[in-house]
């Protein structure tokens, strides 16, 4: 029994100590907070029950680390500790019994409760009010120093007390906060990396933390990280008698603290509490994995002292777990639209947040290699809100030796056609457009809400008008008769009637669903309300996307001698070939201000080592494809990955033709006229750059609205550039190209009323 229970402890020491590391310096977890918890807590349990097995350097004697080798090392002036843990109310009512037997008899605990934040600690030193040193909580006695990046967080003051009429500030106060993204903002940077065709983040506390450890300041104030302030650590100065009068003190300095901390009279008003935060807890504007416990009174709570890395006087209380673990035993593959194969994980049934959950999300076939995950592993699953439960990652810790790795099919499980990887893409596809998972997937797309909105056309009736050869692409829809839909099994009269008239109304649908409707890789409806402000209609588009298309293939011909039997191994040459196969995504935007291309040209072509002859020859095929695809190269919010989808997408003659075809049946193809609030701004170009007192989307609609227009880029077209506080090289630029420079105020005392 013993042998056992002393290799259950060190297998369980060697897998923590694993994940601390993959959690705190690699950034990398694989497994969820909840399964770390359950194997800690089973660890705790067995050395309590064994202390003489317990290992001299077992992870539960120390706190993690978050150090890395990039910054500077800052020392905190008290150890910043880590809290135990409670999972249910019977561990709170232990905790609390534990407590009042350290205490004086008839002793009465009062109690803070606050979310925990599921963000990364801080620990900010100001001296006579002024913001020195913000550091990483790193092994609780050392931290990162990463105070010029906390700087740039709007919501940590530089300087205390904000309004210097309501105190006066200590000589000297460290505070201890966390930082995280509010998930609003989370979801704007996901929508601005979906814009420029790059992957999600699929984590926002472990985004936060790469945000903050930019070696670069400027990379992380284009973050829109957000910290809040929970705790004194040391002071001189503000001294304090009870934690709800620290909250009240740090308010009052102008720290953000969050606004659902609550007082409570004693342990059974925090238990009431419990079910209606668990309610709450998706409603809130961050995430959280639980709540906080303190006690209120400060002088009862340093009685009661630190045991272990944990002071006694504080609990976690941790909210059922979101993520649990099982077997994954299968994969089935889905194709979707755009062809793009999709493996999903085949689980053995576990109850998770109140749900059984028998299949999970594996996101594409690099993410399942970057994980290691293998069929027959034990995988740990999170479900959360609304969101499709996913695969964290495996525990390597279980595995036997069964396990086998997962591979891309070598063919479409529906057509059996050779499935493709585009160079530099993370997915696979099957490229027939003709598959019929494919034309399934398109049509479901098409007639969903966001899309065409054509009510009764569910999958059953796609398949069976596929089925009996009425459609075969989504534009056919529009001309399905009566007498077709008759024949079908299930039609009668009024069904019939009902489909045909919501089929009607969909041809009246506006630009931006029509366009989101066509399922252009990355257009949503937000980049398609853009392109629907810039483009007056569909075949408006059409048409500058095909002469790209036709500029483009100027360009290759011209570039042809230039990449015919250059070296593709060298890493150098293989880039620039990259861009030379690629111009309109990869070399049109760089260029679209340049005066004069030549000498841009040279530099971007010395690793082909040419005679000065050979670059001339493409110079002026460069110069007519940035003309022709400036109009999309110009539009804020539209990156040049999305540009080049576009444009591939217009060019596939069967997308031409289903355009075609829905046009001829009088689908709405025009984008809807403004109604400009005046044409105060008519005529002139802005460039938007900084932080301006709104969001920048909200000045482009104003600027828009007053018959103006936003561009990404300054040009000899802009009027003005318009810079908010810490603007980027745009400005530069402006005043080296004579474009005149002013602030917010000024842009709005141009708008008249
Ligand atoms: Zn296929």
């Amino acid at each position: 029994m013993d042998q056992q229970t002393q290799a259950r402890i060190a297998s369980l020491s060697d897998q923590l100590h694993q994940h601390n590391y993959r959690y705190h310096v690699l950034n990398d977890p694989i497994v969820s907070d909840a399964e770390y918890d359950r194997l800690f807590r089973e660890l705790t349990e067995l050395e309590t029950a064994n202390p003489q097995l317990a290992l001299a350097d077992s992870p539960t004697q120390r706190v993690g680390s978050d150090l890395s080798l990039d910054f500077p090392k800052a020392p905190h002036p008290a150890p910043i500790l880590s809290l135990a843990n409670a999972f249910d109310a019977a561990d709170l009512a232990n905790w609390e019994e534990r407590n009042l037997r350290l205490l004086p008899a008839d002793t009465e605990l009062a109690y803070v409760l606050q979310p925990k934040l599921d963000g990364l600690a801080i620990v900010i030193t100001y001296e006579n009010g002024v913001l020195v040193r913000a550091a990483t909580r790193g092994n609780g006695e050392l931290g990162d120093d990463v105070t010029a990046n906390v700087k740039t967080i709007r919501s940590v003051p530089l300087r205390i007390p904000v309004d210097r009429a309501a105190a006066a500030a200590p000589a000297r106060l460290v505070v201890r906060g966390e930082i995280l993204f509010h998930k609003e903002s989370f979801l704007e940077l996901n929508r601005e990396q979906e814009a420029q065709g790059l992957p999600a983040y699929v984590n926002a506390r472990n985004t936060a933390s790469g945000s903050l450890k930019q070696k670069d300041s400027r990379e992380t104030a284009k973050r829109k990280l957000t910290a809040y302030i929970y705790a004194i650590v040391d002071s001189d100065g503000a001294e304090m008698s009870s934690e709800w009068e620290t909250l009240q003190f740090l308010r009052v300095m102008g720290f953000n603290v969050i606004p659902e901390a609550r007082h409570c009279a004693g342990l059974d008003e925090v238990i009431q509490t419990l079910p209606d935060w668990e309610a709450r807890r998706n409603a809130l504007d961050f995430e959280i994995d639980g709540l906080v416990l303190k006690v209120d009174q400060l002088a009862l709570a340093d009685e009661l002292g630190v045991v272990g890395k944990d002071p006694r006087g504080a609990v976690a209380y941790k909210f059922p777990a979101e993520e649990a673990s099982t077997k994954l035993v299968g994969i089935t593959i889905g194709v979707g639209r755009t062809g793009k194969v999709t493996p999903t994980a085949q689980l053995e049934p576990v109850f998770i947040g109140g749900v059984t959950v028998s299949n999970a999300s594996l996101h594409n076939y690099e993410q399942v290699s970057a994980l290691d995950i293998r069929l027959g592993d034990r995988v740990v699953v999170k479900r959360s809100g609304d969101v499709i439960p996913y695969v964290i990652g495996p525990v390597t810790g279980a595995r036997d030796g069964s396990e086998s790795p997962i591979l891309p099919p070598a063919a479409c499980p529906f057509c059996g056609r050779e499935l493709i990887q585009p160079a530099g893409a993370v997915d696979w596809f099957c490229s027939n457009p003709k598959c019929p998972e494919r034309v399934m997937r398109t049509l479901e797309f098409f007639v969903s809400r966001g899309a065409m909105d054509i009510e009764g056309m569910g999958p059953q009736t796609i398949a069976a008008l596929i089925d009996n050869g009425l459609i075969e692409d989504e534009a056919d829809i529009f001309n399905l008769s009566a007498e077709n839909l008759l024949a079908l099994e299930g039609f009668a009269d009024k069904k019939v009637e009902n489909l045909l008239q919501s089929i009607e109304r969909a041809k009246s649908r506006s630009f931006t669903q029509v366009l989101t409707s066509l399922g252009i890789d990355g257009i949503g409806a937000t980049v398609a309300g853009l392109l629907g402000d810039n483009f007056a209609s569909i075949p408006e588009l059409l048409a500058t996307a095909q002469a790209i298309r036709a500029a483009e293939e100027d360009f290759a011909e011209a570039a042809r001698p230039l990449v015919d039997g250059a070296d593709d191994g060298d890493p150098d040459i293989g880039k620039l070939l990259h861009r030379l196969r690629h111009p309109t995504a990869e070399l049109a935007p760089r260029y679209l201000d340049a005066a004069d291309l030549s000498p841009r040209l040279e530099r971007l072509l010395r690793p082909l080592r040419l005679a000065p002859g050979d670059i001339a020859p493409i110079q002026a095929p460069l110069s007519a494809l940035i003309a022709v695809s400036r109009p999309l190269h110009e539009i804020e919010g539209l990156g040049p990955i999305l540009v080049e989808n576009i444009v591939n997408f217009f060019a596939d003659p069967h997308q031409q033709a289903v355009i075609a075809k829905m046009e001829a049946a009088a689908v709405n193809m025009r984008a809807e006229e403004k109604v400009l609030a005046s044409a105060g701004l008519a005529g002139q170009t802005f460039v938007l750059t900084g932080t301006m007192s709104v969001p920048r989307g909200e000045i482009k609609s104003l600027v828009e609205a007053n018959g103006g227009k936003v561009t990404g880029s300054v040009s000899k077209k802009t009027s003005y550039v318009v810079a908010g506080d810490s603007p980027g090289s745009k400005v530069e630029k402006a005043l080296k190209s004579g474009v005149p420079v002013i602030s917010e105020s000024e842009l709005r005392a141009l708008i008249p009323g």
